[in-house]
């Protein structure tokens, strides 16, 4: 999809980057570490090259309110001279501030230590960590997580949040980040607790199928039940089917 001069929705990952590192790597205007990229004077219709200082990086919650008028574009330029996160320079706790891969507390047992890939089922990972990029201090998250029939429900690439058709939200609640299916329904909810863990509250998905529920006491795989199995300082913490 191009705009009247033929450039093109994607942004090239070098512009990306550019960004990422001018806005601290968070929401300019909050500080939130899932995020989008929004372009402003000129806006995207408008525009007729990926420009870094023209593109900012926000979190749902704010690239909802930019594009519904809420915040005016000019709220969200000075934003871009000051942005949040490196006002906060790096210190919001709430926020996923790790130098490595994180600690996790999920489906029981002990803490799982350095495991990138802590589930995979049919080999699909549902959820993986990354160490920082550059010039960061946050641990990158990716997940993807789908619904019985298949549709994808939730993206998220490297801290991304990836749009997808339907109605699915995003809240940031003290140190919780919430993301809510198109019924207004939690499909993962992760509590940040840096520079310690993160604790994986809620994820709900589906692989071929079957359904998967993790909590921090569970993991549910179809009709079975796993607790505290899951392994550390390995690839993948725990693999099904
Ligand atoms: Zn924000």
């Amino acid at each position: 999809m191009a705009n009247k001069f033929g450039l093109s929705r994607n942004i090239p990952d070098d512009v990306k980057r550019a960004v990422r590192q001018h806005c601290g790597f968070g929401c300019a205007i909050c500080g939130t570490t899932i995020t989008e990229y929004e372009h402003f004077f000129p806006d995207f219709v408008d525009a007729s090259k990926h420009d870094p200082k023209k593109i900012v990086l926000l979190c749902p919650t704010h690239h909802s309110m930019v594009t519904k008028g809420i915040i005016p574009k000019e709220k969200v330029q000075e934003s871009w001279a000051q942005p949040a996160a490196k006002d906060l320079g790096y210190s919001k706790t709430e926020h996923p501030w790790f130098k490595g891969i994180p600690s996790l507390k999920m489906g029981g047992g002990p803490l799982v230590q350095g495991t990138p890939i802590p589930i995979q089922v049919r080999g699909t990972n549902i959820i993986e960590f990354e160490p920082p990029e550059e010039g960061s201090n946050l641990a990158r998250i990716s997940a993807k997580l789908q619904d019985a029939s298949g549709n994808n429900i939730l993206s998220i690439d490297k801290n991304e949040w990836r749009v997808l058709s339907g109605s699915w939200d995003f809240k940031c609640v003290g140190n919780r980040y919430i993301f809510l299916d198109k019924f207004n329904a939690p499909s993962l909810i992760l509590k940040m607790n840096p520079p310690n863990w993160i604790a994986i509250e809620l994820l709900l998905t589906s692989i071929d199928g079957i359904p998967v529920k993790v909590t921090e006491e569970k993991l549910m795989i179809g009709s079975s039940t796993f607790s505290g199995g899951l392994f550390s300082n390995c690839r993948v913490g725990f693999a099904f089917g």
